[in-house]
């Protein structure tokens, strides 16, 4: 089977962010950049489905500049089998971002594709579900376990909703979005990081795909959150307990 995984570089989520005086967008002067966590996430499963289902190809892909090549790079080197770039310049939203992906879907004849079930840059939860309604596939979201029939025609996913877990099944080709409890994604090691270097890794031009991708959304500004109030250090559990009964009333 083929399984695609969307992959996004984003700021990494351990990093302090600052937002531009003029509220246009952050300060990425000097700023590190990672996989987006639940994209790991996603590669890891992929990777789990192929060491369990051989002749299972991992293709990941991922949607940006030039730079994005170090995220694919990351993902190689975990052990995805090749990697395909979209070289797009330009801000994309999540509906722009699910209409590339449906042509590389589509292009690629995959089976399987996993993303992240959102980016911790811009929280938007929305790439997954608008590439299923574009494709016509199944979805299933915020997946907490997956599970492929012996047969690999069909998929059951664990989602993790309010109140508890719910199992959903389906016919593949399908989407699934990962949530936090997925997997422990894997560290590269040292020989995979050396594979990856020969991997291919192919760039395609946004324009070449032939497909607009002007974004319908427009965000205004970005303001960043108050500032949290000083803390307090307290001496014992005790005197813990009893601040919040007293002070905060929370208990
Ligand atoms: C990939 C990813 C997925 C995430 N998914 C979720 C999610 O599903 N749900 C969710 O809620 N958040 C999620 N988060 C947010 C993440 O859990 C936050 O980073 C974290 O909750 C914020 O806590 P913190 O940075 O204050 O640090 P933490 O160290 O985790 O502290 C958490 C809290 O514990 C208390 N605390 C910690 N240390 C002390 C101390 N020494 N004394 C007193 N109190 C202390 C404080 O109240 C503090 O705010 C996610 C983040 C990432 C990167």
């Amino acid at each position: 089977m083929k399984i695609l995984v969307a992959v996004k570089r984003v700021p990494d989520p351990n990093a302090t962010i600052k937002v531009k005086p003029d509220g246009t967008g952050i300060v990425t002067d000097n700023l590190k950049y990672v996989v987006n966590p639940f994209c790991e996430i996603a590669i890891e499963e992929a990777l789990r489905i192929k060491e369990k289902v051989s002749g299972t190809e991992v293709v990941i892909v991922s949607i940006g500049g030039k730079v994005s090549q170090e995220q694919l790079r990351t993902g190689l080197a975990m052990g995805a089998d090749r990697a395909i770039l979209v070289l797009a310049e330009q801000e994309l939203d999540s509906a722009g971002v699910a209409r590339i992906l449906e042509k590389l879907v589509r292009t690629e004849n995959a089976d399987l594709v996993l993303l992240g079930k959102q980016a911790i840059d811009d929280d938007a939860n929305q790439a997954g579900q608008m590439l299923a309604e574009l494709l016509g596939w199944p979805q299933a979201t915020f997946a907490s376990k997956v599970e492929l029939s012996a047969d690999q025609k069909s998929a059951t996913v664990t989602r993790e909703v309010d109140g508890g877990l719910e199992d959903v099944s389906f016919a593949l080709p399908g989407i699934v979005t990962a949530d936090l409890r997925l997997n422990e994604p894997r560290y590269a090691s040292l020989p995979g990081i050396m594979k990856a270097r020969k991997k291919e890794l192919k760039e395609i031009p946004v324009a070449d795909l032939g497909i607009d991708v002007s974004p319908r959304l427009k965000v205004l500004s970005l303001a960043s959150p108050p500032k949290r109030q000083a803390g307090k250090v307290v001496g014992s559990v005790q005197e813990l307990v009893n601040l919040l009964h007293t002070e905060a009333k929370v208990i």
